[in-house]
Formats: C-alpha cells, structure tokens, sequence
C-alpha cells in the first residue's frame, strides 16, 4: 500500500545490539557489518531503532554472510510492520475485550497519538485474529469478502 503521509518524525531513538556476538554455528565472532534504520510507531512515540546487523565472515562456515539481527527487535514489532506490538495489542484488546467497532478503534489509537487510517486499523485487527500473515497484507475488498464469507459459513 502506498504511503498518502509523509512517515511521522521519531520522538525517540534506540540502538539495538545482538546479544549473540559469535556465530552461533561456527562460534567466531561475527562482525557488525553494517547497520539498519527501522521507525517502530508505540503508544510512547515514534521510536527510530539503529540496529547493528552482524554477520559471520568465515568463509568456511554454513552462515557465512548470513545477517543476524538483534534479538530484541522482535519485542518491538513484526517484521516489516511500522507499527509496534503495544499498538496491535491495544488494537486486539479494543476488539476482542470493549467489542469496538473498527472506525471506534481508529478513532480511540488517534486519541492515543497514534496517527493511522482506519483502512490500516482493520489490517492490523486482521493480523491479530491470524487472517493475514505478515508482511503480505490482503486488500481490504478481499478481507471483506473473506469475512462475510466466514460469517456466512457459521450459519
Ligand atoms: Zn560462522
């Protein structure tokens, strides 16, 4: 999907190391060889994470080359998701525990601070409840179509 706003600025930043410094299949240590900007969109902000990537220079070895990332990037987001674990979280509790509709969903992350479409809130009220699987998102006409369908079945 194509981005209509600019990304928002970051309030705050974080670098991520990885906690494993050698391969874990050679046990040489790996070299930070470069490193990658990711913007995670929280409850708390906007948070730009530096993570050190590394990677296994033995040549010798079945992980050469092969990028290890930090290990805790995974407590911040999904891969390849902007949005944060606590913002789907909020998301799934609005749904599942208050039974919010998804233009009350939109509306209750905007007075978090949390800038979204509503078109986006359904896509993440979707990955919660496992229809779509990261990173591939359905168009919302197809999540539609699937879900009245799904209604329709229950029948
Ligand atoms: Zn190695």
């Amino acid at each position: 999907m194509a981005r209509k706003s600019p990304q928002p600025k970051a309030t705050s930043s974080e670098v991520l190391e990885c906690v494993q410094q050698n391969c874990p299949s050679c046990g040489k240590p790996m070299w930070n060889e470069y490193n990658n900007l990711r913007r995670v969109r929280t409850l708390k902000g906007v948070i730009q994470l530096l993570l050190k990537i590394r990677r296994c220079q033995n040549r010798t070895c079945e992980r050469y080359k092969i990028k290890y990332r930090p290990e805790q990037e995974g407590s911040w987001a999904l891969p390849q998701q902007e949005f944060g674990l606590d913002v789907i979280a909020l998301v799934g509790a609005l749904r599942y525990q208050e039974y919010r509709s998804i233009p009350q969903i939109h509306q209750h992350l905007g007075n978090q601070g949390v800038e979204v479409s509503e078109r986006y809130s359904l896509q993440l009220l979707l990955l919660i409840t496992g229809f779509i699987k990261p990173p591939r998102f359905l168009t919302t006409k197809r999540v539609l179509m699937q879900l009245k369908f799904n209604e329709v079945s229950k029948l």
